[in-house]
């Protein structure tokens, strides 16, 4: 089964690196898999941080934009590319440069993933501060990053519970936070479909810690925000690859909303 939605604005490319092919083999993969849009929104690179494995250098950011451009001029005739960063929200530190990015007329979009934070000049997971201050701190960030107009939608926005023991009060509180915050800014929310590519049987479980959780989708559906489904490709075949029968019956399941129409604002 292919996608529903006909676009998919999470793909990261091999300068992360964490993730494998060329650039060309994810537009190639993403043509053969139905999709009428997509977007480049890899780990984006930052200066004067550096973190191998995980995101670019700031050095490669030039290149990677070129190599964007290139695409979306050779692909205009069979799909939409457009080229932005998956970003987390740094306070103010980075906004500069993320408005900086948003004003250049090659440059589209950045989508939220919020993995870490950043203190002392060094970024930290979340998971390394102690158990009780790990949800609030992802929600302060979470909420301020929402409201601050940047992003386009929240990816893997449930990627929180994994910090925490079960499905509580607290996690439950912070999904009805973030519902509230999707629909006040009109921000969708994505389906991610990493954790069930990746790890399927502990990922499907109904009573998962992992994302997508299906406890945190049930409050999504009872605010009915706009959720969107992110491929999150790693590799040019999780395009034609993934789950798309399991992620739409689980939307089907939740009574979740999903955007047929993309939901990138035009510039
Ligand atoms: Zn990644
Ligand atoms: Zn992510």
């Amino acid at each position: 089964m292919r996608n529903p939605l006909p676009y998919n604005l999470h793909s990261h490319t091999s300068r992360c690196g964490h993730a494998v092919g060329e650039d060309v083999e994810y537009v190639q993969k993403a043509i053969q898999a139905g999709y009428e849009e997509m977007a480049f929104t890899d780990h984006v690179m930052l200066p004067g941080i550096s973190q191998p494995g995980i995101r670019g250098e700031y050095s490669q950011a030039e290149e990677y934009f070129a190599s964007v451009n290139d695409l979306r001029i050779r692909y205009q005739d069979q799909i939409k590319i457009h080229l932005g960063f998956e970003a987390e929200w740094y306070g103010d530190v980075f906004e500069g440069y993320y408005r900086k990015l948003l004003s250049r007329p090659d440059f589209d979009l950045f989508i939220l993933g919020q993995h870490c934070y950043l203190e002392d000049g060094k970024l930290h997971w979340y998971a390394s501060l102690p158990f009780e201050e790990r949800l609030p701190r992802y929600q302060k960030d979470l909420l301020e990053a929402m409201a601050s107009g940047i992003y386009t939608y929240v990816a893997h926005p449930d990627i929180y519970v994994k910090w925490h023991e079960s499905w509580d009060e607290e996690t439950r509180a912070v999904a009805e936070q973030i519902a509230m915050a999707s629909n006040k800014y009109h921000m969708p929310l994505e389906l991610n479909c990493v954790q069930i590519r990746s790890y399927p049987e502990a990922a499907k479980k109904p009573d998962t810690l992992n994302y997508p959780c299906p406890m945190f989708w049930d409050v999504v559906a009872l605010y009915g925000c706009d959720v969107v489904i992110g491929v999150d490709a790693h590799r040019p075949e999780h395009y034609t690859d993934t789950d798309y029968d399991y992620i739409v019956a689980f939307a089907e399941r939740h009574g979740l909303r999903l955007l047929k129409e993309c939901p990138l604002k035009k510039k």
